[in-house]
């Protein structure tokens, strides 16, 4: 809890602490951690009320970590340069790869760093995902991962602040002079010796993400935390702090339609396409379901939905194709015949029927293998599904609306290798470090590796709290 004497509405104060923190993810928690061992006064401003605490961090799962033996739980060894080069394939090459690097080789210290501070890993997983080498997983979830954080913060006494929204960081003569947030209807005012941004990114802004996608933007889900609305990361681009990233790039997938507007998390996601047929409002295809093996296709979904009229589609499946993919967390929609299912879902009359017929015309007689890449592809369909293409015969006929689900966006703040957040005449701010997605973008230019965000949070957050302990006030 925040400490009382600050919680007087309507007065300004000035906090005892020498660092602030805003944010209360992942990120934030190890900077705040990691300055508070280096012997500063630490105050956390996380916007949202405790049991919200986190942000998308409690919906995680995994970090990637680099090493170079077995690292229980991780199996065998994942290098740096295959890391690296894992990375620069999936942002094909738009990647600062000085600060990957980084993020990469200090990847393991991060591990060890959660580890020492109380979360727990699971065993090593098998299974279709493949991760057992590359991925440790969080024994309980983001949210043990969280819990955990929070409980070594309150034992080394970080005071935590909640439903503290900062709304301003007053920047003068090149360093944080005062930080401006909201507890209720309270106004206060900080005057701290340095500040670490980690208040993630702005996807829960619908107004901001309207910016870039116009009026779609309405009918996108979000899947983490309502508080990532960016508003101090707007703040400082306002002041002209250096940007990176592009607006319009963000992690999207596709999620159940039926899903809560925020913090469905990951339940929601649906993975049926691969072993289905998208179509869009039209009772259209509109893409190859069977590009490539789902890991590595199903980040670019949410985007192709974003495309579609009305923001929506249906994967459509027979019955026994419901058994290779993980079931929604919502009932399918299922009928009888395609007619029936296509009336259920409100397509326009005949439609799914026709394209139905089509995509069955073109599958061929054998070949599906749904354990690999087999290659079992349309003949003379546009768009052609290039593998799993295997026609939708056994009734009952079954149905999952998608919509697009937004992880993060990647606009940001440029930071340097100290975490010093820049400004556009490329001179670091004094006293201000960011962490966490709110600098992601100066990594991750497009595309995605999984567990590279929680990596890029941790390995920032020890940085960011490092320097900023370090820090003197002027
Ligand atoms: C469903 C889902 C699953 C994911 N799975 C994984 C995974 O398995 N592995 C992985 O590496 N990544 C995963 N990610 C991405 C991952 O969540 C992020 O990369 C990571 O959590 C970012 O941490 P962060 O601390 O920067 O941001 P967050 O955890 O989002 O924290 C931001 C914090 O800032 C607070 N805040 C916002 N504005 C203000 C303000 N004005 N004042 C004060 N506080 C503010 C918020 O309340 C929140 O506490 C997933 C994301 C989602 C949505």
């Amino acid at each position: 809890m925040c400490r009382s004497r600050w919680r007087r509405p309507g007065l300004i104060l000035s906090l005892p602490a020498e660092v602030v923190v805003i944010g209360g993810g992942n990120a934030a928690l190890c900077a705040a951690i990691t300055a508070r061992e280096a012997g500063a006064d630490v105050t956390v401003l996380e916007a949202a009320p405790r049991h919200m605490r986190g942000g998308n961090s409690r919906h995680t799962r995994n970090l990637r970590v680099m090493h170079r033996e077995p690292l229980a739980p991780l199996v065998e060894s994942y290098v740096s340069a295959e890391y690296l080069d894992d990375l620069l394939r999936v942002t094909a090459g738009r990647t600062d790869s000085k600060l990957a690097t980084l993020v990469i080789e200090r990847s393991e210290e991060a591990f060890e760093f959660l580890s020492r501070n109380g979360v727990r890993f699971q065993d090593a997983l098998s299974g279709t995902l493949n991760l057992a080498r590359t991925n440790a997983f969080f024994l309980g979830g983001g949210k043990a991962l969280v819990n955990a954080l929070y409980a070594r913060a309150e034992a080394l006494g970080i005071a935590v602040c909640y439903e503290a929204s900062v709304e301003h960081l007053d920047i003068r003569d090149g360093r944080v002079a005062e930080v401006h947030w909201r507890s209720g209807e309270a106004a206060k005012v900080a005057y701290p010796s340095a500040v670490i941004a980690a208040s993630g990114g702005f996807q829960a802004n619908l107004e901001w993400l309207a910016e870039a996608w116009g009026p779609a933007a309405a009918n996108f889900t979000i899947r983490g935390t309502p508080f990532a609305t960016g508003t101090v990361l707007r703040d400082l681009l306002n002041q002209g702090v250096a940007s990176v990233g592009d607006p319009a790039q963000c992690h999207a997938v596709a999620v159940d339609a039926r899903a809560p507007r925020f913090d469905g998390g990951i339940v929601t996601r649906l993975d049926a396409i691969p072993y289905s047929l998208t179509v869009n409002r039209d009772g259209e295809r509109f893409y190859d379901e069977g590009e490539d093996i789902w890991p590595k296709r199903y980040a670019i979904w949410g985007r192709l939905i974003a495309q579609q009229p009305g923001q929506v589609a249906y994967a459509i499946c027979d019955t026994p194709a419901t058994k290779l993919f993980m079931p929604s967390c919502y009932p399918p929609i299922t009928a009888g015949t395609i007619a029936e299912l296509a009336a259920a879902l409100g397509l326009p009359d005949r439609s799914l029927e026709r394209t139905v017929a089509a995509f069955n015309d073109a599958c061929p007689e054998s070949g599906f293998d749904p354990s690999q890449l087999d290659g079992c592809a349309t003949t003379g369909l546009s768009p052609p599904k290039s593998n799993w293409a295997r026609p939708i015969m056994e009734p009952p006929f079954v149905a999952y609306p998608l919509r697009p689900g937004i992880t993060f966006t990647y606009l940001g703040v440029q930071v340097d290798a100290q975490a010093r957040v820049q400004t556009a005449d490329g001179a670091p701010i004094a006293n201000l470090y960011a962490a966490g997605e709110i600098m992601a973008g100066s990594i991750l230019g497009q595309g995605y590796l999984a567990g590279f965000g929680m990596a890029i949070g941790s390995v920032f957050g020890m940085i960011a709290g490092r320097e900023a302990a370090g820090h003197d006030a002027a």
